[in-house]
């Protein structure tokens, strides 16, 4: 089917930013042509006991290309990306060559419209190389249409380096996105510094690392102005500190990741190396205090920090393994299963929310009106189904999920009116 055919998403619930209704969609050539009920014309795709709503945006996707193709493409990524439902994908910017200059944004971007499956949006790095020492051609990149910049896998550590990139920032009109880590206070850290970790005789990774930067960063954002999102908070103080940004009216938001609101740091108990991440699994009092900032709106948005590793490196000790999990494919399913929100709320934390942070409320995270582009999510909130690793369209297998029975899945995704998944199953 192309996309200038009309189709009739039939029966659903759609729920955007205004709340619920129940209507039929009609979609023809890219975008939405009417709303309403006994719609007619086109073919009838079956939509009843599923949510209709924007599609899926993701701040935080390592789609490993340029540089670890064997980890992931931009296809594979993408193709995920729309199996969980999906239309655009934020890029971290950790590749090999990193996303500071035009040319690798230009690269990235093109691989993903060759792709065809989601928007691919690069991030720029906040400095040259993502190596913290000089900023990263800042006006140059944001010129070339980059709106939200980070060195993710790395905090920026130098206080006066990052105050000036949000004094940069504030001028561009730009988002500076950071990776909360004070790195003296990590080096060799492999778990969650706890009661256990001592146990099982695995160096601790303090909370302190995080929350030091957040403080730094909110106090740098009440001095510039600049508007600052935090990538995968993880501990209770740093919702806390968040939480009073947000009460003084600084232009913060915030995202959580899935795995830190399902899975406690016991997991490393089975020196399994599926489960080191960066930041690492929390507390269970962490994950209780993470939940509460999504529902209280403390925390704008949910972002997957989906990080491929192909087997051979998560084969190694838990030391040397690279940190990072899957999470494009899972990340509704464990959110509909660990978070008592009501569906409206779970729309605006992965799609409408997210859209804003990243500076894409053009074409995503948008309401369901006529003349909107087709950027949809078809998702049932009751199906169950179990992870297979080996069914995921990700070229990585490092799922923390494996066997586990998830609630929750996409049926169809549309991207600029045309299914990249039907009925579960990708299109291509
Ligand atoms: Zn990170």
């Amino acid at each position: 089917m192309s996309a200038s055919d009309r189709f009739i998403l039939r029966g659903g619930r759609v729920i955007d930013s205004r709340g619920e209704q129940r209507a039929d969609v009609a979609v023809e050539g890219g975008v939405i042509v009417a709303i309403g009920d006994g719609l007619t014309g086109g073919r009838d795709v079956d939509a009843s006991g599923c949510v209709v709503a924007p599609g899926f945006v993701d701040l935080h996707a390592h789609l490993r290309e340029p540089g670890k193709e064997e980890a992931e493409t931009i296809e594979t990524g993408s193709r995920a990306g729309a199996k969980g439902g999906y239309t655009a994908l934020v890029a971290m910017p950790n590749t090999d060559p990193p996303q500071d200059s035009v040319a690798v944004i230009d690269f990235v971007r093109e691989q993903g419209k060759r792709a065809g499956l989601v928007d691919v949006v690069p991030s720029g790095c906040i400095t040259l190389g993502r190596q913290g020492e000089a900023l990263a051609p800042m006006a140059e990149l944001a010129a070339a249409g980059v709106q939200i910049f980070t060195d993710d896998g790395n905090g920026v550590q130098d206080e006066l380096l990052m105050r000036r990139a949000m004094e940069y920032g504030k001028g561009l009109g730009i988002t500076l996105a950071q990776h909360c880590e004070v790195a003296t206070l990590t080096k060799g850290a492999v778990m969650n510094e706890c009661q256990c970790c001592t146990t099982l005789g695995l160096p601790g990774w303090p909370s302190l690392a995080e929350e030091l930067m957040v403080y730094r960063d909110i106090e740098l954002a009440r001095i510039t102005g600049a508007r600052v999102h935090f990538l995968h908070l993880s501990t209770a103080r740093s919702v806390e500190l968040v939480r009073a940004a947000k009460r003084d009216g600084l232009p913060i938001t915030a995202e959580v990741t899935p795995h830190h609101l399902s899975l406690d740091d016991s997991h490393l108990a089975t020196f399994d190396t599926v489960f080191k991440v960066n930041p690492p699994l929390r507390s269970v009092a962490d994950i209780a205090a993470l939940r509460a900032g999504v529902l209280d709106g403390t925390i704008d948005a949910l972002a997957t920090d989906h990080a491929p590793h192909p087997r051979r490196d998560k084969e190694l000790s838990l030391d040397q393994a690279p940190p990072g999990m899957l999470g494009l494919e899972t990340a509704l399913g464990v959110a509909l299963g660990v978070l008592d929100v009501d569906l409206t709320h779970l729309v605006r934390i992965m799609s409408i929310h997210p859209a804003r942070i990243a500076g894409i409320t053009d074409r995503h995270g948008r309401d369901l009106e006529a003349g909107a582009p087709a950027n949809l999510v078809v998702f049932d909130p009751n199906v169950t189904w179990q992870v297979d690793p080996d069914a995921l369209a990700s070229k990585s297998r490092n799922t923390p999920y494996r066997g586990m029975t998830l609630r929750g899945k996409v049926r169809h995704t549309i991207f600029n009116g045309t299914f990249t998944v039907c009925d579960g199953v990708a299109q291509r």
